[in-house]
């Protein structure tokens, strides 16, 4: 088969399909990149819709009700999903992470957690399942998902305060909502839970030292993550990222806090410690200090489409390697030469000002966070 681009208006669907390799041997193996790095995560996005309009991801004005979600022919189907987890599990992948949309909106999830929670890698170990959620669904799923074999889960949350939060998911979602969520995954056994709370200067970020306050002591992680330029309908502005070195700034004031090594090879979040016991916190400074070096994750879209890269603008169609017939053995040899290619490192050059706007395109409900 050979690389074929499809030729669509919308971006979304053009792709690439891998061309198999004549030699299928050896058909599995770990992989490296050409920058080094080796594959090991997987976020697998099962939906692109979301029940939430957040303006940094989904702003309503885009995202209304005129806008063409993915038909339920295109999304993977769960066997298609395990089939290719299988792969990259075969090819150094040990961390699965599903993401949307909004994931717990995709019917009969647990069934697909199951199916994963079955996988092992070569020496026969489970993988680190996990999932991201805005945790609007959570308060009645989060019991099923443990059950399931969902390992744990990272809850998304911008602030406490009612009316930021509600202003903020768009759809007028309260946050108490959230936080049943949040406690109910405790209930459940899905920790160490982690937060994400995306900040946007001017919006949220009053609601730092509150967040911070509201989850010391707790055992679970806020993380801040740097407001980022995915995709082309946030009208994002550098004014509105809030530099995590602020961020720490505005905590040091309140808790003095101390480094921590990473616990793991390519960790996005930079870690640090209360001085005085009350916990972890995390910053993950995607604009002002990209990881690129160290990136090891690959992301699957809704539809099978292989993304190297959170801001690539074209992904690789395992689909059609699915759906076209091949095996298990053609797929994992197609895989291998993509992965070996990637030299990805958006965030790396978006530092040095060389990446051309026009290339920030697939949206980040479609290809995962
Ligand atoms: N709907 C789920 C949720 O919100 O957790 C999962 C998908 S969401 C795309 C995954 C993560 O991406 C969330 O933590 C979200 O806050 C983050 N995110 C989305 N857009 C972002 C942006 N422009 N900058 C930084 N993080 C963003
Ligand atoms: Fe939905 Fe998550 Fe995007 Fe918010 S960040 S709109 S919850 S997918
Ligand atoms: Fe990885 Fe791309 Fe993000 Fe760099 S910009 S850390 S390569 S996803």
């Amino acid at each position: 088969m050979g690389e074929t681009i499809i030729p669509l208006a919308d971006l979304r669907y053009s792709a690439l399909v891998p061309p198999i390799p004549e030699q299928l041997t050896p058909p599995t193996g770990l992989l490296a990149d050409r920058l080094g790095r080796p594959l090991h995560d997987l976020r697998i996005s099962v939906t692109d819709r979301c029940n939430f309009r957040c303006s940094y991801c989904m702003p309503k004005e885009v995202f209304d009700r005129d806008h063409a979600f993915l038909p339920q022919a295109s999304l993977l189907s769960f066997e298609e999903i395990t089939r290719l987890a299988r792969v990259f599990v075969a090819h150094g992948v040990r961390k699965l992470r599903l993401t949307g949309g909004e994931p717990l909106l995709r019917k009969g999830l647990e069934t697909l957690i199951a199916m994963l929670a079955e996988l092992r890698t070569p020496d026969g170990q489970p993988l680190d399942l996990t999932l991201t959620t805005n945790g609007s669904l959570l308060a009645r799923k989060a019991r099923a998902l443990a059950d399931a074999g969902l390992k744990r889960v990272t809850v998304s949350l911008d602030a406490l305060d009612d009316t930021i939060f509600r202003r903020m998911n768009d759809v007028d979602f309260p946050v108490a909502d959230v936080l049943r969520g949040i406690d109910a995954a405790q209930a459940a056994g899905l920790g160490p839970i982690k937060l994400n709370m995306v900040v946007k200067r001017g919006t949220n970020d009053h609601q730092i030292v509150p967040m911070a306050r509201h989850f010391r002591g707790s055992g679970l992680v806020l993380r801040f993550i740097e407001y980022m330029d995915v995709g082309a309908s946030n009208g994002w502005r550098m004014d509105e990222v809030l530099p995590s070195a602020d961020v720490l700034q505005l905590l040091q004031a309140e808790w003095p806090l101390v480094p921590l090594d990473p616990t793991v090879e390519g960790e996005t979040a930079e870690r640090w410690a209360y001085a005085d016991g009350g916990g972890e916190i995390g910053v993950i400074s995607s604009v002002t200090q990209a990881f690129c070096r160290d990136c090891n994750r690959a992301r699957l879209s809704t539809e099978g489409k292989l993304f190297l890269c959170l801001f690539a603008s074209r992904g690789h169609d395992l689909r059609a390697l699915l759906r076209g017939g091949r095996s298990d053995e053609e797929i994992s040899a197609a895989i291998g030469p993509v992965w070996a290619a990637r030299d990805d490192r958006y965030s790396e050059l978006r530092g040095a000002a060389q990446v051309p706007a026009a290339e920030r395109r697939i949206e980040m409900h479609y290809i995962g966070g």
